[in-house]
């Protein structure tokens, strides 16, 4: 395969997943080696074979649980990207954990700690761990993905929404800490309503059917990968207007 991120190493969380399942494809398409990094290694397996058909010996598989991953686990992933390909151009995170949707009254402690976890301080461990692999790239850029109830509070949306506004924070803080000193470029990209499991599982009423799919939401991300994304940092964008 051949594109604008052709020679690009990119790594992206929740690969299994709705919008980084599709990314995984779309960045592959444009000429990028890939990490797919997912929990699940049944269905990793099954993402990896897929990729080969189309971009045959682009893919490496990295298993980890963002919830229970220990310092060990990171290190693991850092040294396996550096002894592959010795830097990383891109680092996507869209692996996330939608919790419970309960009024902050009644919400349960534990379920508040994986979902904050898993959402940004996880996304932070990891970005911590690769950032020199990225700092070694001419290009680097670090996508987040955040969520419309991460810019303004929403009722009921508790620990995923309040993680979402870290998110934003995260990106906001190591932008301007990177401006200076690196090349690598730092942004937030909120796909908008999507056609995928978590959306089904907070909006279970609702007809997902007629919702877009992930894989018309991905311009941004392939914007901010490549090139084109040049000079752009510390921005919070929107896949949908
Ligand atoms: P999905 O539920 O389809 O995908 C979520 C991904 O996160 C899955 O791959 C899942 O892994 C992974 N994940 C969950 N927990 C862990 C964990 N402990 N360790 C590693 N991976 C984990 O959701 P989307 O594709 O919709 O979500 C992608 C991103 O987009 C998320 O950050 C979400 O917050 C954000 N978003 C989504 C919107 C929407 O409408 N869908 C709207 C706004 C933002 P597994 O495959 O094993 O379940």
């Amino acid at each position: 395969m051949s594109g604008e991120l052709d020679g690009r190493v990119i790594a992206i969380t929740g690969a299994t997943g709705g919008i980084g399942r599709a990314l995984s494809f779309a960045v592959a398409a444009q000429g990028a080696q890939l990490i797919l990094l997912a929990r699940n290694e049944r269905k990793l397996r099954a993402l990896h074979a897929e990729l080969e058909q189309q971009a045959p010996g682009a893919a490496l598989m990295a298993p980890l649980d963002l919830e229970k991953a220990l310092a060990s686990d990171y290190d693991r992933i850092a040294d396996a990207v550096q002894q592959r390909y010795g830097k990383l151009d891109g680092l996507v995170h869209c692996a996330g954990l939608l919790g419970a949707l309960t009024p902050i009254e009644q919400y349960d402690v534990p379920m508040w700690c994986r979902v904050v976890h898993v959402n940004l301080t996880a996304a932070f461990a990891l970005t911590q761990v690769l950032l020199p692999l990225l700092r070694s790239a001419p290009d680097g850029s670090i996508l987040f993905t955040t969520s419309s109830v991460g810019r303004k509070g929403r009722a009921y949306w508790g620990a995923y929404a309040v993680a979402k506004f870290g998110v934003e924070g995260l990106m906001q803080v190591l932008a301007d800490e990177l401006s200076g000193t690196s090349k690598v470029r730092v942004n937030a990209i909120n796909p908008g309503r999507a056609r995928t499991a978590m959306r089904r599982q907070a909006y279970p009423s609702e007809n997902v059917e007629t919702l877009p799919l992930p894989e018309t939401l991905l311009e941004p991300y392939l914007k901010l990968l490549g090139p084109r994304g040049a000079g752009i940092t510390g921005q919070s964008l929107d896949s949908q207007p």
